[in-house]
This record gives structure tokens, C-alpha cells and sequence, in this order.
């Protein structure tokens, strides 16, 4: 029954008839990357949208973190998290930096600012936290310890599009923020990405750095990379952007009728809302407490997919179980035991915003009466 089958998530995608006069436009124009007129356009668009005044485009959302350390000529130790998507150690791993796996906080998944001063030696430079889900990290506190020790902080916030606190956006934390626009994401541009910086200078080197350190049609400034996003992308991002709103709002209802429905349900926790915080409900990740619930999680995520339900486990396995990490210190289990264990119980219901009350209902009935 392949279109009874509900996946993770769906993409949103933007309406093909308006898509269509636009690459008619890029056709006229010739003129395909670099930054063309709907990069600009969009560039504009998402700096309004997000209330950060310098963002710049990217490829995908992985570049944006490579780039982010080498703008901020990062070296020796990297802070980071083993909850999270791969691309976020990778990324310090490919600048050549150590990365130095801090613990969680069983809450929200997110780093647990108070075991990060432990992490730091004479050799770390900066912190690499997750705003995991798009649940905020105590950034208050991250930021303390970051001006205590003179760390660089750079959030991965490829999960937090659109997150506010108190009104004012995420994206404005630490030094830099990065965004991803994948597919799978609650914004995309098929693939994309983003990084956030709070100052021209910043934002120009950045931008240098996207285009192999190009500063003029003969001068190289930096040893750069390709990572422009190009027209076509850039035309897709803009009509998205429009109704990205009416996503968010689409997912919170879904979240609000699985918390109402499984909010007895003994064994299975899941997030809250914080006070003040405009969430994008980007996942609908639940815990399953073995014990408590009877079942266990890879039994229940095997359940589901018995129905043609396909939940994922992020975060699972931790990226300090991946051969390229698992030898360093800080990988060791004993040193993260709440990210084991979140990691253990994880599963992320589906969660997109054309996911209706009737394939929500069928999934919380597989989840109350586990069969
Ligand atoms: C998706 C994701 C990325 C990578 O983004 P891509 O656009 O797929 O390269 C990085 N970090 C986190 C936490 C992600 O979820």
C-alpha cells in the first residue's frame, strides 16, 4: 500500500505555475550563479524574514559550517555535541581541529552548558553547539563561558529557521550561526544553506571565502571554496519563503494534537514549548522509556513501519560512535551518558507540514496501543 505509507517528513514545495515564469526570467537573463538578481533577492528576503542583518547564501548546509571556522580562523579544539546530525563534527574535522564531545542536557538534547568548562584546555578555541530540534540552547550560559575563557561560538541552527526568543531571532546568538535548507528541512531550497554573521566586514570575508577568495576578476584574497548558491535555487528559495509561516503553523497544530494525544501515555516523553520561544516545531521527536512504556523503541519504530510509518531515530547512533571518532577521549560512553541514553529512547515521529489529522491519528493509535 505504498500511498498509505508516511514518511518523516515531505518536503514543501512551492507551486509549480509560479516556479515556471521565474525560470523563464533566469532563461532571459543567462545568468545562472554567482550572485545573480534572485540571490540577491533572496538574501534580502530571508535577512527580513530572520531579523539578522548579514546572511549569506550557501549551496548546502554543510559548507556554512566548514566556512564558519575557517572565517574565524578557528584552531586546535572545537566544543561540540555527539547529538546531533554528522555534518556538525565533520565539519570540524575538515578544517583539520579535534572535536571535544561535551554531554547533553536530557531536556532538550542540547549541549549541557555546565560540563563545557571541564572540556576546555589550553588548545580550545571555540564551541560548536546545536540548537537541537530548534529547541534554543542556553545560549546566556554558552555565552558566558565563551567570554570567561575568549572562545568563538558558532551554532549549528540548521534545525532552528524561523525560532525566536522573546521576538528577537536565534540566529542572532554567538559569533556565527549556520542554516541548512535541505529538503528535509522546515525551509528548503531543494539543497541550501546559510551563514549568519553580525558585521560587513564578516559578511565580505565570508563571501570571499564562497567564491574561491575572489575579490575582483583578478585578485584572490583567500584560499576559498565553491559553496554560491545558484539561480534556480535562489527562485524556489524566494516562493518558499512566502509560505513557510502557514508551514510552521501547519506542524505546531499536528504537534499540539500528539501531545494532547499521547500525553498519558506512560513511558513516552516529549518536548515542551518553552515560555517565550516561537518554535518551528522542525521534528516530533518522542522518548520511549522501555520499562515504563513495555516496549521497547526499536520495537515500536519496527511496529510502525509494520503500518507503513517510517519515524527516524535522531539522533542515533551518536556521532561519537562513527569509526573517524569513537578513538577520541571524549567519546567514550562513561564521559557522555545522557546523550547515550537520549539516543537509546529517541524516535522521531513523522512531522511536515502536509501531514493531515487523519495520518497524525493513525500514527497515535499505533503509538497508544503499540500494535
Ligand atoms: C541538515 C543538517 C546539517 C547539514 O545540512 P545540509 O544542508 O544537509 O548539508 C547540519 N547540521 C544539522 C544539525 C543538520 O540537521
Amino acid at each position: 500500500m505504498p500511498d498509505k505509507s508516511i514518511t518523516v517528513t515531505s518536503p514543501l514545495l512551492p507551486s509549480l505555475d509560479d516556479f515556471i515564469p521565474m525560470l523563464k526570467d533566469i532563461w532571459d537573463r543567462k545568468w545562472l550563479t554567482n550572485n545573480g538578481h534572485y540571490h540577491k533577492e533572496l538574501e534580502k528576503a530571508l535577512a527580513e524574514y530572520l531579523g539578522v542583518e548579514y546572511i549569506s547564501l550557501f549551496t548546502n548546509g554543510t559548507l556554512p559550517l566548514i566556512t564558519a571556522l575557517q572565517a574565524m580562523r578557528i584552531t586546535g579544539e572545537v566544543i561540540t555535541t555527539p547529538y546531533s546530525f554528522v555534518a556538525t563534527t565533520h565539519s570540524i574535522w575538515w578544517n583539520g581541529l579535534k572535536p571535544v564531545f561535551v554531554d547533553v542536557d536530557e531536556k532538550t538534547g542540547n549541549i549541557d552548558p555546565e560540563k563545557i568548562e571541564a572540556a576546555i584546555t589550553p588548545h580550545t578555541t571555540a564551541i560548536m553547539p546545536v540548537h537541537v530540534y530548534g529547541t534554543p540552547c542556553n545560549t546566556a550560559r554558552i555565552q558566558e563561558i565563551a567570554d570567561i575563557y575568549g572562545l568563538k561560538v558558532i551554532y549549528d541552527a540548521a534545525h532552528a529557521f524561523g525560532v525566536r526568543v522573546n521576538g528577537e531571532s536565534i540566529l542572532k546568538q554567538g559569533d556565527m550561526s549556520t542554516l541548512s535548507f535541505h529538503a528535509t528541512k522546515v525551509y528548503n531550497t531543494v539543497e541550501g544553506g546559510a551563514l549568519i554573521c553580525h558585521d560587513a566586514a564578516t559578511k565580505k570575508r565570508i563571501d570571499y571565502l564562497k567564491n574561491f577568495g575572489f575579490a575582483g576578476e583578478t585578485t584572490v584574497v583567500a584560499p576559498g571554496i565553491n559553496s554560491k548558491m545558484d539561480e534556480i535555487r535562489a527562485a524556489y528559495g524566494l516562493l518558499n519563503l512566502k509560505q513557510v509561516d502557514d508551514a510552521i503553523a501547519k506542524r505546531k497544530a499536528t504537534a499540539e494534537r500528539y501531545r494532547a494525544a499521547l500525553k498519558d501515555v506512560p513511558g513516552i516523553r516529549m518536548l515542551k514549548d518553552l515560555e517565550g520561544v516561537r518554535h518551528n516545531y522542525a521534528y516530533f521527536p518522542i522518548f520511549v522509556d522501555e520499562k515504563e512504556y513495555g516496549m521497547s523503541r526499536d520495537t515500536l519504530y519496527a511496529t510502525l513501519q509494520e503500518h507503513d510509518i517510517y519515524g527516524r531515530r535522531y539522533f542515533y547512533p551518536l556521532i561519537s560512535t562513527f569509526s573517524a571518532y569513537k578513538g577520541l577521549e571524549s567519546a567514550r560512553p562513561d564521559n557522555l551518558p545522557v546523550a547515550h541514553k537520549l539516543a537509546d529512547q529517541v524516535l522521531c515521529l513523522p512531522m511536515f507540514a502536509g501531514l493531515d489529522s487523519e495520518s497524525t491519528d493513525r500514527i497515535i493509535d499505533i503509538v497508544v496501543n503499540k500494535k
